[in-house]
């Protein structure tokens, strides 16, 4: 008997391994075609000053408009993508969609000159040699290459920590157009100091999990995220506390220094439209 409910494990196992190898194929082939329905779209999430609650920045991050499942989440879609490929056709649609939008957020006043967007790069998308091609395009196509600093883009400590000194060089690539680099959910990555200490980066994206215990006894994340901001400053970087969802996680942030604030405490993601009336200049 042991056998046999063994064995069936096994086949549950196994179909449960088809099917999502099913599920998956379904997604790469729908994929291939989101781009060109322009099912893809970006939205807009406000990166706001600590101090003062200014808008400094906003993260474009993709949703999929899928005409069946409706909205999709890049959770579920962007590891599909990077899988196949199919990455760094959305990154370069991202990057460009995003360029495009702030410069023309720029031009009708809604937001001023100073602020920026960042746009997330998987390790693709870097591994790829048409990258900095790809930026330096999306930057002359929206005019921002004359102010190529309101750009960033977002890379994670795993996809840098990892990877060869290529990466780098890339990276200096990327400096050298003037854009500012990000390093994303930082804190989870096995990081080594030397080696971030030669990243060409301006910031850190201090993730989501080192912020949600911030100012609870029971709780490490304020001596994790003192000491991330003390390294910060050490560093001359900037940081952003990522996922701040309350007055008290956003109080400690204060106290700890961080240079900015994400989280759905001021705003989730949001399509253009409602970005530009609810963040912009006028509304207040
Ligand atoms: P990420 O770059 O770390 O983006 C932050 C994620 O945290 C976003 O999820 C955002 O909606 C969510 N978030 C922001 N504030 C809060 C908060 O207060 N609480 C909670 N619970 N969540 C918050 P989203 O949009 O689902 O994106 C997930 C991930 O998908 C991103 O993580 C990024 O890694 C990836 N992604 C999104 N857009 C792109 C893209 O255009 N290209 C690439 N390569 N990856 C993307
Ligand atoms: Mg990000
Ligand atoms: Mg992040
Ligand atoms: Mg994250």
């Amino acid at each position: 008997a042991a056998k046999r409910s063994a064995a069936g494990r096994h086949i549950r196992f196994d179909s449960t391994m088809r099917e999502r190898a099913r599920e998956r194929a379904r997604v790469e082939q729908e994929l291939r075609t989101a781009l060109v329905k322009d099912e893809l779209v970006v939205h807009y999430q406000p990166i706001v000053y600590a101090d003062d609650g200014a808008l400094k920045s906003m993260e474009a991050l993709v949703r999929w408009e899928h005409p069946v499942r409706g909205r999709v989440s890049p959770g579920v879609f962007v590891p599909v993508a990077e899988d196949c490929g199919l990455i760094v056709d959305i990154g370069r649609h991202v990057l460009r969609t995003a360029c495009r939008q702030l410069a023309a957020w720029r031009a009708a006043g809604v937001v001023g000159e100073d602020v920026g967007v960042t746009v997330n790069v998987s390790a693709r998308q870097l591994e790829q040699s048409g990258l900095a091609a790809d930026v330096a395009a999306a930057l002359a196509e929206s005019g921002l290459d004359a102010t190529p600093a309101v750009l960033g883009l977002e890379l994670t400590e795993s996809m840098l920590m990892n990877s060869p000194n290529s990466a780098l060089d890339r990276l200096h690539e990327l400096r050298a157009l003037g854009v500012r680099l990000l390093l994303d959910d930082f804190g989870t990555g096995a990081s080594s100091l030397a080696r971030l200490r030669r990243l060409p980066v301006d910031t850190l994206k201090i993730d989501r999990a080192f912020i949600t215990g911030l100012g609870r006894a029971d709780s490490d994340d304020d001596a994790f995220v003192a000491a991330i901001t003390s390294l910060a400053a050490a560093l001359r970087l900037e940081t952003v506390a990522e996922g701040v969802e309350t007055d008290q996680q956003l109080a400690r942030l204060r106290e700890l220094g961080a240079t900015s604030i994400q989280g759905f405490l001021f705003s989730q993601a949001l399509p253009a439209d409602e970005f530009a009336r609810d963040w912009g200049a006028a509304r207040r």
